[in-house]
């Protein structure tokens, strides 16, 4: 569909995308940083784009690539459980494809490029916060080894736009950028949900409803594209469908245990931020947990905690049985059904298998595993455990046959960890409390004489966080410390102790001790990560570029791009994350 003559928003039917025919340009765009990793996929380096005066222009969509096609893609999808008919690229100019020899081929496009057909109220464009998030997270996803689109540059301009960035009722005008996205494909599971019928809640149904003609195409090419097996493997349309459903059944289970994993929340986990090819996408509100918090929500408007961090798995196993509605008669029904209800064993064994590598059990699966994971989990949340330095810190527990059986070897890592419990003592209790108004105000000025946390009572996104948070604060004001550290400390000593046993069992033969040693130090430590991108973090980088300096995006990138080395001498992170932690501004 041609669409120049109607920008803004209106529905398009019987289309997947539209093209886009009047560039928007930014207004003196700037490099603030790119990444070379991302673009030697395009068989490009940072100096081809740096030095090319055009650079910013043609990577933030400001002037056409030759040979580029720039469209915005029409989808749909769920969001937070209802259907919301046409979404589609509302920021995004797709510019096409580049095939690149041995990296194979990529689509390109620009975030922030203006309005498009699909831009409903909005602008088309993102302002820096959003674009360095992105960027920054992007690629610190893939250096993870997490599957995720890519971000190869990083554009800010002398254009503005008017935001309210914390929903106060105070507008500002804040720099329009631009990133430079690339993935395989950006199809979504939202993509299928255009051609879904009337909905019965909502009233609503996709612009392309009932075009299974179309449906069948956008099925076909994904078939044809990335997986040239199962193309070839079957010949009935139906199997290679089935084949392909459950490829993306396989790939989702083993994308979200990656997140789990690393304690990420993606925050937004509608069917349109779901990739068809089981990739991350669409960093908005996203959050890594500095606390291990099963319940813990990275999106302040998500009241109700749909997207926390422990409902990720069964949010996906709903987004998927989505997917299945909207592929309808292309599926078996039967066959989609029984591998929807293999999706959650699925997640299981990845989420276990990588589980094991994170505790370094590198020789045998026993059953008795999980629990040990299970009891892990539940000492890190009595005690406020960070859960990325706690994972981190594991590697230092000695081998049973190191140090003698009462624990004294264990003594130096059992203080690290409670080191990293950033003020472990708020979090021991776990109910949640109705209090009276002024029982509430009393126990948040008591809060405020300590400033630790306050922070935390603060950072808490919603009231019932905070509610909850308050009530643990009143229980630790009442409790004895001395003897809550005893206990946190008795406890990981007890955890530490059932983990020892646990890794005694690895080993049959002592010949095989030393390779085993060293293999479950190599595994530990390239499966826990040193750094993640925490919001504070992000928020540093974000509040400098704010400013025009825009080295700490360049350093926190390159920090990110090695998240498993050892550390680095220019960038020391959190001993405990807390002291530095930003209070509730957090920048989407
Ligand atoms: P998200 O919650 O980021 O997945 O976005 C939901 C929908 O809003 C998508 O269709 C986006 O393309 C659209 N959208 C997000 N930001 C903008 C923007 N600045 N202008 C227009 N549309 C947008
Ligand atoms: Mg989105
Ligand atoms: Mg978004």
């Amino acid at each position: 569909v041609d669409d120049s003559e109607h920008p803004g928003c209106r529905t398009v039917q019987a289309a997947c995308f539209s093209r886009i025919r009047t560039l928007q340009p930014l207004v003196r765009p700037t490099f603030i940083a790119v990444s070379q990793s991302a673009l030697s996929l395009l068989g490009l380096t940072e100096q081809d784009v740096l030095s090319d005066p055009l650079g910013p222009e043609y990577l933030s969509g400001s002037r056409l690539i030759p040979g580029s096609e720039p469209a915005a893609h029409c989808y749909s999808g769920h969001q937070f459980g209802l259907f919301a008919g046409q979404l589609g690229d509302g920021a995004v100019m797709y510019l096409g494809e580049v095939e690149s020899g041995i990296h194979g081929r990529w689509e390109i496009q620009v975030k922030g490029a203006g309005v498009t057909p699909y831009s409903r109220d909005g602008d088309g464009r993102k302002v820096l916060r959003s674009s360095i998030r992105e960027f920054l997270c992007s690629e610190a996803m893939a250096a993870l080894g997490i599957p995720s689109t890519r971000a190869a540059s990083l554009i800010t301009s002398d254009l503005y736009v008017s935001r309210d960035p914390l929903n106060s009722g105070h507008r500002i005008q804040e720099h329009c950028s631009a990133v430079l996205r690339l993935a395989p494909s950006f199809i979504r599971f939202g993509s299928f949900e255009v051609f879904l019928g009337r909905d019965v809640f909502s009233g609503l149904q996709g612009p392309s409803a009932g075009r299974h003609d179309i449906r069948a195409q956008l099925l076909d090419y994904l078939i044809e594209t990335f997986y040239p097996n199962v193309q070839q493997a079957h010949s009935s349309r139906r199997d290679k469908n089935m084949a392909f459903f459950r490829e993306v059944v396989t790939q989702t289970a083993q994308l979200v245990a990656q997140w789990q994993c690393v304690g990420f929340c993606h925050g937004v986990l509608n069917t349109d931020n779901m990739s068809i090819l089981g990739l991350t996408l669409d960093y908005g509100p996203f959050g890594f947990m500095d606390r291990y918090d099963p319940d813990f929500v990275s999106n302040a408007s998500d009241k109700r905690r749909r997207y926390s961090y422990q409902a990720q798995p069964s949010v996906c196993h709903w987004n998927l049985a989505r997917l299945a509605e909207a592929l309808g008669s292309e599926l078996n029904a039967a066959e989609a059904g029984a591998l929807l209800d293999e999706f959650m064993p699925t997640y299981e064994a990845f989420y276990l298998c990588a589980m094991r590598k994170k505790l370094g059990l590198v020789r045998k699966e026993l059953a008795e595993d999980s629990q040990l994971i299970s009891d892990l989990l539940r000492v890190m949340y009595n005690t406020g455990a960070d859960f990325t330095n706690t994972f981190r810190l594991l590697s230092c527990v000695p081998w049973p046959d190191e140090g003698d059986s009462k624990g004294t070897a264990v003594g130096p890592v059992v203080d690290l960890i409670l080191q990293q419990c950033a003020c472990i003592d708020e979090l021991k209790v776990t109910s949640r409390p109705t209090m009276e108004d002024r029982e509430l105000a009393m126990i948040l000025s008591m809060a405020q004489t300590n400033q630790a946390m306050f922070r935390i009572v603060a950072d808490r996104p919603d009231v019932a966080g905070q509610l909850e948070l308050m009530g643990r604060l009143k229980e630790l004001l009442e409790t004895d410390q001395d003897e809550l550290k005893e206990k946190q400390r008795d406890d990981w000593i007890r955890w530490i102790s059932q983990y020892r046993r646990r890794l005694a069992r690895e080993c049959d033969d002592t010949h095989e001790l030393p390779h085993i040693k060293k293999e479950r130090l190599r595994v530990m430590n390239s499966s826990n990560p040193r750094v993640v991108l925490r919001n504070y973090i992000a928020q540093n980088a974000i509040e400098a570029a704010e400013k025009g300096d825009f080295s700490e995006i360049n350093r926190v990138l390159k920090v990110l791009e090695n998240p498993y080395s050892d550390p680095d001498p220019l960038y020391e992170p959190e001993a405990c994350v807390e002291k530095e932690h930003k209070g509730p501004t957090v920048s989407y």
